[in-house]
């Protein structure tokens, strides 16, 4: 899973599960410990929030896993699943203003 995740490229709770083989709704107990991991290794877990594919709204506050059924804003019903993905530290202060611009575009899978 961890390395599933390094790979760089963001995952949902969705892909993870097909990808390791454990039920969806335990993914977020894997991510909480595997958070853990590796914010003791400087690397961190960062998540990208569901978005609407109409408008763009994006669901900042959720917490959950899970993809929320409609937009609030616009009422559709395509919604782009939160997605996970590991930055590594070394990287991140490399590459830091690269990231977050890439952080903001790539919200659509
Ligand atoms: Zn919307």
């Amino acid at each position: 899973m961890l390395a599933l995740l390094e790979s760089g490229f963001a995952r949902t709770a969705l892909e993870i599960s097909s990808a390791v083989r454990i039920p969806e709704r335990e993914v977020a107990d894997h991510l909480v410990h595997l958070e853990k991991t590796l914010r003791s290794r400087g690397s961190k877990l960062t998540r990208l929030p569901a978005q609407c594919l109409s408008c763009n709204f994006v669901f900042r506050k959720r917490e959950k896993i899970a993809s929320p059924g409609r937009c609030p804003l616009c009422k559709g019903e395509f919604i782009a699943e939160p997605s996970f993905r590991v930055e590594i530290r070394t990287a991140e202060v490399y590459n830091s203003a690269d990231h977050s611009i890439r952080l903001k575009g790539k919200e659509k899978k």
